[in-house]
């Protein structure tokens, strides 16, 4: 039985002219709307500094690499929750009190707790500031200079890798956690890289889940590999990376069933689909992806600590930042477990998927919104 699910004709006959027609026009809606978030960031944050030129030079030469520069930082600001935007505000606010008082202090701590950034860290972070001798109104500059520290210098670029095999991406976390999307935004990701790309639907217990990567698969118009019900979801993977290998397809990315880290069979059942992409490429998997959600927050440390020390984690996406005022978490992931943040996800569309940046990162969580930084288009 056929199980590599053809989505769209066109993928078996050859791409047809209309089809080129129809990326051009994508590309220009893409170009109006980048346009367009920016013109309504403008708006959002009544700035009237130089960002009025864009709408006002739509006609004129940006440069598109600068357009869509500003488009990454405008999106990532303007995705941003108002719960989010509730706690940097709160921090930002404490933290250009105009003097360092203790009553000031307390509200950097509450703000930071909220954001959760975690006990520790938050308690480093005031005893850092009591032990300095700030200047009234330089307290946000060592606030950041504080955060920035903590990240380590880890590569958190994604890159895709051309390799004579597939470039095996396997995603798990806990229900819930955004691992579907996260993988079919990823997928767009490398059909944009003109890769040939693959999806194996290993989440065989929830035939809602296969379904929901069918629809993924039909919007990108790509491959899905799909088992029976309640199929070892190993066998599945096994058969799809197989063809994967003989269709020389270059990505191949693999979707697991949400799992509770602390349920030793769900994550043997995680080593063993380990041991299986081994057998058929033993560099597999290539990346292990650790889906968060963080709006769930909490547990977070306790989740890395289990999937490393079952499987290994070699990059971690944080999703949902769009509804969430916790992101503050990955500074203890960068610092204390040493991963590389690939992503972050701020909202449910193909592009909702924001380059990590740690600078960026850093101003949206304490507040300094697109707009105070007073950058020029130009
Ligand atoms: P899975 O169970 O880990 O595969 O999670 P799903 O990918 O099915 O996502 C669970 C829910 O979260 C779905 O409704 C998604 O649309 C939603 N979701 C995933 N990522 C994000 C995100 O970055 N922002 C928001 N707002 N919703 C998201
Ligand atoms: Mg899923």
């Amino acid at each position: 039985m056929k199980r590599w699910l053809k989505k769209i004709g066109e993928k078996i006959t050859g791409s047809k002219p209309e089809e080129e027609v129809k990326e051009k026009n994508k590309t220009t809606t893409k170009d109006t709307d980048k346009i367009e978030v920016i013109e309504t960031i403008q708006k959002d944050h009544n700035t009237d500094h130089n960002l009025t030129v864009v709408g006002a030079d739509k006609k004129n030469s940006i440069s598109s690499t600068k357009l869509k520069e500003k488009k990454y930082k405008a999106t990532w600001f303007h995705k941003l929750g108002d719960n989010f935007k509730k706690t940097s505000s709160n921090i930002k606010k404490a933290m250009f009190a105009s003097k360092i008082s203790q009553e000031a202090l307390d509200h950097l701590e509450e703000a930071f707790l909220m954001s959760d950034l975690g006990v520790s860290f938050t308690n480093e972070l005031l005893t850092d500031l009591k032990t300095k001798r700030i200047e009234n109104g330089k307290l946000g500059n060592v606030v950041k200079q504080f955060l920035q520290d903590q990240f380590l210098e880890n590569n958190n670029e994604f890159k895709f890798k051309k390799t004579s095999k597939p470039q095996i991406i396997l995603f798990f976390g806990v229900n819930g956690s955004g691992k579907t999307t996260t993988l079919a935004k990823l997928a767009s990701r490398a059909l944009d890289e003109g890769l040939r790309t693959k999806i194996i639907a290993a989440d065989t217990f929830r035939a809602a889940a296969v379904e929901q990567l069918l629809e993924w698969g039909k919007k990108l118009e790509l491959d899905v590999f799909t088992g029976f019900h309640n199929e070892d979801p190993s066998s599945v993977i096994f058969k799809g990376h197989k063809e994967a290998i003989e269709n020389k397809t270059e990505v191949l990315l693999i979707d697991t069933a949400g799992r509770l880290h602390n349920k030793i069979e769900l994550m043997d059942e995680l080593k063993k689909i380990v041991r299986t992409i081994q057998k058929n490429d033993p560099s597999g998997p290539h990346e292990k992806i650790l889906i968060l959600d963080s709006t769930i927050g909490q547990n977070t440390y306790s989740q890395i600590e289990s999937f490393k020390s079952s499987i290994g984690i070699t990059g971690v996406i944080m999703t949902k930042l769009d509804s969430s005022a916790k992101g503050g978490s990955l500074i203890g992931i960068s610092k204390k477990y040493k991963l590389p943040i690939y992503f972050i996800g701020v909202g449910e569309k193909v592009e909702d998927l924001i380059n990590f940046n740690i600078e960026d990162f850093i101003d949206a969580l304490i507040g300094n919104n697109f707009g105070d930084r007073n950058e020029s288009i130009h």
